[in-house]
């Protein structure tokens, strides 16, 4: 998901919309804005994509200095408008409104607790379990106090944007695994998944929220806290460089752009074959490809073009609307692809679907070798903390070794960049690798039911 906070701008909420126009890749299914007047807060949250859902007239209704926003991912496979965010809620302390990106992995635990216990749930987001926490605390403790006390009951993945009591507040999980970036306006301050989104508004970005901290912003300035004292080991998700962020983003210390463009590299280090040409799975192995094209000295071409009209087609949760998609959407050039020995670049094979749809337009446009390349090590192991990976059957990787998921994609060869290759080129090594390794930063074993 996508999520954006303003402070302290009469253009709060216009401002927040554009951010969300910016973060659109990061979730396409719905998406919401909320805006807080001083006293109560006015919302729009519909289905749809952010150029659909805005109009001037809903944007209007929508004042005061403080907004927040937030566009929807599905990481189970459910829709239902009543799970569009940014969830708004009265409590003693007056309007409260919370946008989410992430995956709470004790969410179930205290949910079924709090129903025991006779609290009401009218959607099934993380967002309205973190409310009732909220709720219960305020009884006996002070707003700051209480949302700093649930940020040490919820464990898993979550950033998050919260407005209340004329306040903005900014939380981080204590892995950091989910980005939030912070920047700043000539009037206020603003929160964002992705610094693209600070771009677009003119913010310039101070820093990232770091891992488990929360950032209180009001009339009297900023205030920084870590209620779970300060973080060891933090665990970004290294997925957001391979694939999910965009990658005019800086995030987690570096420019994605570099960092897909290094894995390229690396994987043309690693994997080195001889062809005519290389191309990019477009847009996801792009970045990767023009890495692999300079290191490899293989000429990069555009030998698939993308339509732009059809979504990001992994986004759909159906399969059979996925292999639809993956043919409407790209189409080989022909007099570029015949005859010719071809590596294709692309970030990540996770079902296989995309990489053998590609390999049999490429053979059917007359390619003589085509030389598969991934610029992630296989994708092994699902993911709990908000990506939507399926489930470990559902793997490839999981359930083959690689000479068969060539044979499975009908590559003539097939290379992986090695999870030691990918680490080279990263900052540090205190990222999540789990979907690669199996070895999970945050204990999930609340949410396996098997
Ligand atoms: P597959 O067909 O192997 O299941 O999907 C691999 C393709 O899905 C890659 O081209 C990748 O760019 C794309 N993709 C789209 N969304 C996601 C996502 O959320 N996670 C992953 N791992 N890949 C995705
Ligand atoms: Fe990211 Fe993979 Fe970790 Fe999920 S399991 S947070 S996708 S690195
Ligand atoms: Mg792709």
């Amino acid at each position: 998901c996508a999520i954006a906070g303003v402070y302290g701008n009469h253009e709060a909420a216009n401002l927040v919309y554009l951010c969300l126009y910016a973060l659109q890749h990061r979730g396409q299914q719905g998406t919401g804005i909320a805006a807080y007047d001083g006293e109560h807060i006015n919302s729009e949250k519909r289905e749809g994509l952010v150029a659909d859902v805005y109009t001037k007239k809903r944007l209007k209704k929508l004042h005061g200095k403080i907004a927040i926003g937030h566009n929807r991912y599905p990481t189970d496979g459910v829709f239902s408008t009543r799970n569009l965010q940014p969830i708004i809620a009265e409590l003693p302390i007056g309007d409260c409104a919370l946008a989410y990106n992430g995956n709470l992995i004790n969410a179930f635990k205290i949910r079924r607790q709090l129903i025991q216990d006779g609290v009401i749930f009218s959607t099934g987001t993380d967002s309205e379990t973190i409310m009732h926490l909220l709720a219960k605390r305020l009884k006996n403790e002070d707003f700051i106090t209480a949302l700093s006390n649930v940020m040490t009951q919820i464990t898993g993945s979550y950033s998050m944007v919260f407005m209340a009591d004329n306040k903005l507040i900014a939380m981080r999980d204590p892995h950091g695994v989910r980005p939030l970036a912070m920047g700043m306006m000539k009037d206020g301050y603003v929160f964002v998944s992705e610094t693209v989104a600070l771009d677009l508004i003119d913010a310039h970005f101070v820093r990232e929220v770091e891992p488990g901290e929360m950032v209180v912003v009001d009339a009297s300035g900023v205030k920084s806290y870590f209620p779970n004292g300060k973080v060891e080991n933090p665990a970004p998700c290294v997925f957001e460089h391979v694939y999910f962020a965009r990658p005019d983003s800086f995030m987690f210390g570096q420019s994605v752009y570099e960092v897909r463009k290094g894995f390229g590299k690396m994987l043309a280090k690693e994997c080195p074959v001889d062809a005519d040409i290389v191309i990019p799975v477009p847009d996801s192995g792009i970045t990767a490809t023009i890495g692999y094209s300079e290191e490899s000295k293989i000429p990069f071409e555009l030998g698939i073009i993308r339509n732009h009209y059809v979504g990001r087609t992994f986004i759909e949760p159906s399969q059979n609307i996925r292999d639809f998609g993956v043919r409407v959407k790209l189409n080989p050039v022909r007099n570029l692809i015949k005859g010719k020995k071809i590596v294709v670049v692309d970030d990540s094979i996770v079902r296989g679907t995309t990489s053998k749809k590609i390999v049999k337009l490429l053979r059917d446009a007359g390619a003589k070798e085509i030389h598969m390349r991934i610029s992630a090590p296989p994708t092994s192991y699902p993911c709990y903390y908000g990506i939507d990976t399926p489930t470990k059957k559902e793997l490839i990787s999981n359930t083959h070794t690689e000479d068969e998921i060539r044979r499975f994609i009908g590559a003539d060869t097939l290379g992986y960049i090695s999870l030691e290759g990918m680490k080279k080129v990263l900052i540090d090594n205190n990222f999540c690798f789990a979907c690669f390794t199996g070895q999970y930063p945050i204990n999930p074993a609340d949410l396996i039911e098997d």
